[in-house]
């Protein structure tokens, strides 16, 4: 009956819930672990340019390789890491790792670093940019810091005079996953970003939806207007490409071009995209 019945399904979820807290437990631990085994790595991901099919830069990525469960995605250990603070410690070191990998790829490639909001809260931000910077010899202008708009719930003053002051070291600064957040459209007022990356959500309807369209439409023209640069994300067909290029934005970035890949493999890829070993951008396709 119902009442065996919601009996049955609450403990259920209370042994559900149990065994995300434990899950959620050892994580935390072995997080402090992988950190020191050095289990975390990045991948990158290119940011392919619509003027002219050129790889830009590279998006790093985290990855961890756990050794008993194998891969575990961002989004299930980046909020553990939030949470427990962890984030500190790893985004510094993603933050050296990525500028020092950086710093070996031709002149000018850029590095996009994902940076949470736990990250932007703290004071010294700017000084662990810096640290990174300096230790790896690279130049501010090819380092990228990709941030979202949830840094602006709180909307204290120092949020935007930290962006302000990473600005001032010369790095460029990106919104990601724009559309998706709280977005009152203030803050754009209030910081000027240098990119915004339209999210996953919205190019995947591209083709299929003509309100997406619309957006992004209308996303290409606000950043336009506010002369931010664009990034599509999640670009995974060739008619999406087609799509974004006709609607003016700058830049591609997702499977189509490639996924996420080691640290080892960035080089040969970049040499293999300039002799034009590369997915051929769909416009080449059609004139053939
Ligand atoms: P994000 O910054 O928006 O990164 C884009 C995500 O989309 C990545 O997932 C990427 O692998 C995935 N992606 C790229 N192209 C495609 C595509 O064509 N199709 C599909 N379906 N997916 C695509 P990933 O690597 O799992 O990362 C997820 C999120 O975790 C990131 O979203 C970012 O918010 C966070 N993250 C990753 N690395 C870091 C980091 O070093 N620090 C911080 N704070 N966050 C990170
Ligand atoms: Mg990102
Ligand atoms: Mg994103
Ligand atoms: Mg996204």
């Amino acid at each position: 009956d119902a009442k065996a019945y919601a009996t049955g399904s609450m403990r259920f979820f209370v042994a559900r819930l149990g065994e995300q807290i434990r899950r959620r437990l050892v994580l935390e631990r072995d997080l402090r672990e992988a950190m020191e085994k050095k289990q975390l790595s990045l991948h990158y991901q290119p940011k392919v340019s619509l003027h002219d099919w050129e790889v830009i830069g590279f998006e790093a990525l985290l990855r961890w390789n756990h050794p008993e469960h194998g891969a575990i995605t961002p989004a299930e250990f980046i909020p553990v890491a939030e949470e427990s603070g962890l984030i500190l410690p790893m985004g510094e070191w993603a933050l050296t790792e990525a500028c020092c990998q950086a710093a070996r790829w031709p002149d000018p490639l850029q590095v996009a670093v994902n940076i949470s909001p736990v990250q932007v809260m703290t004071h010294n931000l700017p000084e662990a940019v810096q640290r990174a910077l300096r230790t790896s010899g690279l130049a501010p202008g090819r380092l990228e810091l990709e941030i979202t708009e949830s840094v602006f719930i709180n909307d204290n003053r120092g949020t935007v005079e930290r962006l302000h002051a990473l600005r001032r070291l010369g790095v460029q600064i990106a919104l990601d996953d724009f559309g998706t957040g709280y977005s009152s459209l203030a803050y754009l007022r209030r910081f000027p970003f240098d990119t915004l990356k339209i999210d996953r959500a919205f190019v995947r309807e591209l083709l299929i939806s003509r309100d997406a369209r619309s957006i992004v439409r209308n996303i290409l023209a606000l950043a336009k207007s506010l002369r931010m640069s664009t990034v599509a994300e999640g670009v995974e067909e060739p008619l999406q490409v087609n799509v974004l290029e006709a609607e003016g934005c700058n830049m591609v970035q997702g499977y189509f071009a490639s996924r996420p890949m080691p640290a080892d493999q960035v080089l040969e890829f970049v040499l293999k995209w300039r002799e034009r070993d590369r997915p051929q951008r769909p416009r080449e396709l059609e004139l053939e």
